[in-house]
């Protein structure tokens, strides 16, 4: 015998994505703050649940997109330990192919159109109000579920970037940049890759509110529970007829040409370069982040 105790049970693993409902706001809260809330296939799938989870809850009046940490979302996992491109994830109905048994621009094509361009478009359109809390970095693919929600409320440590020009790719899948910032600006941030403070955010309208850090919380909870004293119906036609506003400036049919150069540009890094991403994987991305750093100080 031995007078080893025997091991507790390891604990639950924590869920990439947690979901809470208090009253009529649900908050959905992106749950890897280890890698701060880089979005593998795991997450996109888990946050494609927990919003229509919402949607389709009749106490649920208005959704918070939040993310766990310090940071609201570094952007799509290009380098975490669980990073799950490759794995098969084809399960919703309606949407693309199996990408897990195509290869090459089209395993890449039907992926991306499914778990990144085809979902921001789904959860924009989701019947119901989404407010996007966003602390820390929100960068490249994280500026995609932000742009995603009606309202953002940024903490004054927030910062925005698109560094995904670095890699010879016209910007993130879903191309709203031209929509939710004035042309000139969206131009200096693909073409610099510099991070947009949250106070110049707010100045070219992309964002709300800006908030202390500690009262990110409390204030985007106060401004989700204002509009969930408004009629269901009267929020979802009031959000159709924005939404359909912006598709007829062109957002529909621009997401689209987008990200028909944006699957040019992987195939041309495929074809000539190391990799889709052109080589720049999370250190080389790092590395340039960087560099630039120094060179701006
Ligand atoms: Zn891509």
């Amino acid at each position: 015998m031995s007078s080893v105790p025997p091991a507790s049970p390891a604990p639950p693993a924590e869920p990439v994505v947690r979901y809470e409902r208090l009253g009529p706001v649900a908050t959905v809260t992106m749950n890897r703050p280890r890698y701060r809330n880089a979005q593998n296939s795991a997450m996109t799938y888990a946050l494609d649940d927990a919003l229509y989870e919402a949607s389709a809850d009749d106490g649920v009046k208005v959704i918070v997109l939040a993310g766990a940490g310090d940071h609201f979302s570094a952007g799509h996992d290009i380098g975490t330990p669980e990073r799950d491109a490759d794995l098969p994830h084809a399960r919703r109905a309606g949407m693309w192919w199996d990408h897990s048994r195509e290869a090459g621009a089209e395993r890449r094509l039907a992926r991306e159109a499914e778990v990144y361009l085809g979902m921001c478009r789904r959860w924009r359109e989701l019947p119901k109000p989404l407010v996007a809390s966003v602390q820390g970095a929100c960068v490249a693919g994280g500026l995609m579920l932000a742009w995603v929600c009606d309202l953002i409320v940024a903490a004054e440590d927030a910062f925005f970037a698109d560094p995904v020009v670095r890699m010879g790719i016209p910007g993130v899948e879903y191309f709203a940049h031209p929509w939710v910032m004035p042309p000139r600006v969206a131009k200096e941030l693909l073409y610099t890759g510099d991070r947009m403070s949250a106070r110049r955010a707010y100045e070219v309208g992309m964002v709300n509110r800006v908030v202390p850090r500690a009262e990110l919380a409390a204030e985007t909870r106060a401004l989700a529970e204002r509009m969930a004293g408004m009629p269901r119906l009267g929020l979802a036609l009031a959000k159709r007829a924005v939404n359909q506003a912006e598709d007829l400036q062109g957002l529909h049919s621009g997401l689209d040409a987008a990200f028909a150069l944006h699957h040019l540009a992987h195939a041309h890094n495929a074809e000539t370069a190391a990799d889709p991403l052109g080589g720049m994987d999370v250190r080389a991305m790092k590395a340039a982040d960087g560099a630039r750093a120094v060179r701006d100080s």
